[in-house]
């Protein structure tokens, strides 16, 4: 387990599932106080529960930008300061881009994206009077390796993968660290839950190019990331090989996307 967490104070958002929950509870075992912020109060107050006296949970929606300051400063104000926040919050819609609303555009905008800056918003400042701070939040695979039937999806998790690494840039003279998280297909609750725009779920997990992989071993993967305050965390050995080869060649990506796009069911024929 990752040293350098004793007595860290840290809120997590959307912590009472998946990838959120996983990482709260490596913070506990790693010695770090977490606040568990999710809109599912119920959920969030049954993983702090389920975690101790060093948890506690908070009902909080991100893209509510005066409920987040409150939960962050609150924190920081109860515990004498603010060591880690980890924006994890968000939605995904899987669907073609021209089967894209703009209601799931904005949803996925308001959630991933300004979910995000309204965290950055309100502890940014705060990190910088007290001098440190690791803010880490979480994009996807999706933001960094083109993705079809994830458009909006994929353009909040570019923006979350550019807004961290020009803050990454600006804080550390400040003594502030930033990373982003980019896991590959993590098994969580996201995977059965999302939103599906089309085929059936079992086409599609079908056809999915990535494995699915465990959320503890890739909180555990982050925690090692934030000790070593690594820019970009990436996850998943298919992942690592896709972008690699994206950064060397985004033409022989793209046209391995492309054609692993045409085997999914959300590819219809022309005329269709
Ligand atoms: P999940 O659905 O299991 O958990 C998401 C949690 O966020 C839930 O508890 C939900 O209640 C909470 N939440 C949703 N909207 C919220 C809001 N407005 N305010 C506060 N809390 C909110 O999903 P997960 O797979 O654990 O996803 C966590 C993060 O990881 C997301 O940002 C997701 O995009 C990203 N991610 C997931 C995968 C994957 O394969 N599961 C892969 C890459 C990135």
């Amino acid at each position: 387990m990752s040293r350098g967490f004793a007595d860290q104070v840290a809120i997590v958002t959307g912590g009472a599932s998946g990838i959120g929950r996983s990482l709260a509870s490596a913070l506990v075992r790693a010695g770090a106080r977490v606040v568990v912020a999710d809109t599912d109060g119920e959920r969030a107050e049954a993983v702090a529960r389920e975690l101790g006296e060093r948890a506690r949970s908070e009902i909080v929606n991100v893209t509510d930008s005066v409920a987040l300051r409150r939960a962050i400063e609150g924190t920081a104000a109860r515990e004498g300061r603010l060591d880690l926040l980890f924006n994890n919050a968000g939605i995904a819609v899987f669907a073609d881009a021209r089967d894209t609303s703009l209601d799931d555009w904005n949803r996925q905008i308001d959630v991933n994206l300004r979910g995000v800056v309204h965290g950055i918003v309100a502890a940014y400042p705060l990190m910088l009077r007290q001098g440190s701070g690791h803010i880490v939040n979480t994009a996807s695979a999706a933001g960094l390796i083109p993705s079809p039937a994830t458009i909006a999806y994929a353009a909040t998790k570019h923006a979350v993968v550019g807004l961290s690494l020009t803050l990454r840039a600006e804080a550390r003279p400040h003594g502030v660290r930033v990373s982003v998280v980019c896991p590959g297909v993590i098994e969580t609750p996201m995977v059965q839950t999302a939103k599906l725009v089309g085929p059936t779920r079992e086409r599609v997990l079908a056809a999915l190019p990535l494995r699915l992989h465990s959320p503890d071993r890739l909180a555990a993967a982050v925690l090692r990331g934030v000790a070593r305050n690594r820019a970009i965390i990436p996850f998943t050995p298919e992942l690592r090989f896709l972008w690699a080869l994206h950064r060397l060649s985004p033409r022989l990506s793209l046209a391995i996307m492309g054609r692993w796009y045409r085997t999914t069911p959300f590819y219809r024929g022309r005329g269709d």
